[in-house]
């Protein structure tokens, strides 16, 4: 059975609080997220700034939030920074860690990474582990060795029972922004590997205190890369894809909901 969908809009540094009303009035209107449980999970990853706007404008629907990144301490002399209760203060329950752009621009390692995702839980938040390869990894043969590595630090740092309580979200370097998205063929490998990985260790962790094995080969994996309406029905029909992490198309209300409605439909019965 499928696991429950889950499309999350990642905003990067753009919007304005001119542009947050008039998408959540136009996401609401043409999405079936106005109220209730929907069969997808939806979720927003504004600038942090707008999070507590964003918060109000979607209060009383379906549609949750998020940061797009965190520090890995709770408080302290850390000028700039906004720690995972900040998020959650503001209505977050999510938190973007070890996006590409992230590990690119701003040097974070996987260790780092690692601690933010500790972080977040720790915080209260739902964090979605980043991991991708980049194209010469890619070409050198290399993306897999590179994805478990990201995935093994993290693992590594929080142990089976908090590694299961995260979300992966498969990006290759190479289809972020790039308009190049990969085939459902070439992310469905991917993901299988992800998932393996996720099993065998978690296996292999045997006897943790508070690890369930179920729980943890459940886990969900997205996709990012380059999501758009017009490929995510077949990227979200692999059976090891669980709905997608998008950035672009996710601030054009419209394309963002015909994006949730294709996650929606591969989860409906016949
Ligand atoms: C992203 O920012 O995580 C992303 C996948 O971007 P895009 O959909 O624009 O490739």
């Amino acid at each position: 059975m499928k696991r429950r969908a889950l499309v999350a809009g990642n905003w990067k540094m753009y919007g304005s609080l001119s542009f947050i009303s008039e998408f959540a009035e136009c996401f609401l209107r043409v999405s079936t997220m106005d109220a209730g449980e929907t069969d997808c999970q939806v979720l927003i990853l504004p600038p942090t700034s707008y999070l507590g706007e964003l918060a109000r404008l979607f209060a009383n629907t379906a549609v949750e939030l998020g940061a797009q990144d965190l520090n890995p301490e709770m408080e302290g002399a850390f000028t700039g920074e906004v720690a995972a209760e900040m998020v959650s203060d503001l209505g977050g329950r999510w938190v973007l860690v070890g996006h590409s752009e992230r590990r690119h621009y701003f040097s974070e390692d996987d260790g780092l990474v690692a601690r933010k995702f500790a972080a977040a839980l720790r915080g209260g938040l739902q964090p979605i582990l980043c991991v991708g390869e980049t194209l010469e990894q890619r070409d050198a043969g290399q993306a897999e060795a590179v994805v478990r590595g990201q995935l093994k630090a993290v693992y590594d740092e929080v142990g089976a029972a908090r590694f299961a309580r995260g979300t992966i979200a498969y990006e290759p370097v190479w289809a972020i922004g790039t308009g190049r998205s990969a085939t459902p063929r070439q992310a469905q490998a991917m993901h299988r590997t992800i998932r393996e990985y996720i099993v065998e260790v978690c296996s292999n962790a045997g006897t943790e205190v508070g690890t369930d094995t179920t729980q943890t080969a459940d886990m969900r994996i997205l996709y990012g890369g380059s999501v758009k309406p017009e490929n995510a029905a077949a990227l979200f029909a692999e059976p090891d894809i669980d709905g997608g992490l998008v950035g672009g198309a996710s601030l054009d209300p419209e394309a963002f909901a015909a994006i949730v409605t294709a996650a929606i439909a591969v989860t409906q019965p016949g």
